[in-house]
């Protein structure tokens, strides 16, 4: 069912300030940077020969030009990067280790640009700002999305629900509520298969039967469109695009749609922890249930702030 994020932001263009690409820029900060500090001991561990020892040293001249002109290139490159991201971000000692594990989302991102795969995607919100994202999956559910909601609404907790269209068509009144109490309702395709298994003439059906039962239940089409199990391919991207939607991915995994004990889900989610996480929990799963009014007070108490996955977006 769900993995860890398989995929990172893309959004193609290089272009400032588009939410479309949200943490791109960042990665491309983070690439950056990370790239200069590997680069640097290689650098000083194998100094340059000095002309002395060549047989054919260049002209002292032209040497001390390329050496002045590469300075000024290593230079703007940093100033580049750095514009992207205030000095102070870079410079806080927790900044590389912290930030690794989006290394292999660079790398997923750099093959995605490779194969031209471009398409509006959301996988966090913008690290500087304390800002989380909850999302529930696979709903609505006619027990638990109840029992959900009034958590919820008891802790002013605003939420974004991605959720099937057979089961939308089943209880429309139900994500009805969900957008009257202030939540977001997302597109998680209509019979939650695997995009990638199905044959791709049928992905249209699929994004477009779940669109139709979110239309006629809350009398407006979704904006954000997450797949299920994270499971995309060039086919669905392009189906995905075709119709306007932001794919929505995630930064925290507590696998609660496993069932694991309540208390491990609820350490999963705060470990994870951090700003701009967009969360993945499940509609229909009690042990979230259980632990969700803990995780949510815990999030608070730590100084982070809920939103839905539009308002995480808004920021880039
Ligand atoms: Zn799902």
């Amino acid at each position: 069912m769900h993995r860890p994020p398989p995929a990172p932001n893309n959004g193609g263009a290089r272009e400032r300030r588009s939410f479309l690409s949200p943490p791109r820029q960042q990665w491309w900060g983070l690439g950056g940077f990370l790239a200069l500090s590997f680069l640097a001991p290689v650098a000083q561990a194998n100094p340059p020969k000095t002309p002395a020892k060549q047989s054919k040293p260049a002209p002292p001249k032209a040497q001390a030009k390329a050496q002045a002109k590469a300075q000024v290139q290593a230079k703007a490159q940093v100033q580049a990067e750095r514009q992207v991201l205030p000095n102070a971000f870079y410079d806080s000692p927790n900044f590389p280790e912290r930030y690794r594990p989006y290394l292999t989302l660079l790398a997923k991102d750099e093959y995605e640009q490779e194969r031209g795969y471009k398409f509006n995607k959301i996988i966090r919100g913008d690290i500087r700002k304390q800002r989380i994202a909850l999302t529930f999956d696979d709903g609505p559910h006619p027990v638990y999305t109840l029992q959900l909601l009034d958590i919820l609404r008891r802790t002013h907790t605003p939420a974004t629900f991605f959720v099937v269209g057979r089961q939308v068509e089943k209880n429309p009144a139900l994500v009805q509520l969900e957008v009257a109490e202030g939540h977001e309702v997302g597109n998680h395709t209509y019979d939650h298969v695997n995009l990638t298994l199905i044959p791709p003439e049928l992905i249209p059906y699929e994004l477009d039967q779940c669109d139709a039962a979110i239309k006629k239940a809350t009398g407006s089409s979704a904006r954000f469109f997450r797949p299920p199990g994270g499971d995309y391919n060039g086919d669905v991207i392009r189906d995905a695009a075709k119709r306007g939607y932001i794919t929505t991915l995630w930064t925290n995994d507590p696998g609660d749609f496993q069932k694991p004990p309540a208390d491990v889900i609820l350490h999963r989610a705060l470990d994870h922890l951090e700003n701009g996480a967009i969360i993945l929990m499940h509609d229909g799963i009690p042990q979230t249930l259980q632990v969700l009014p803990q995780f949510i007070a815990e999030a608070r108490r730590r100084g982070y702030q809920f939103v839905t996955v539009s308002r995480l977006a808004r920021d880039y």
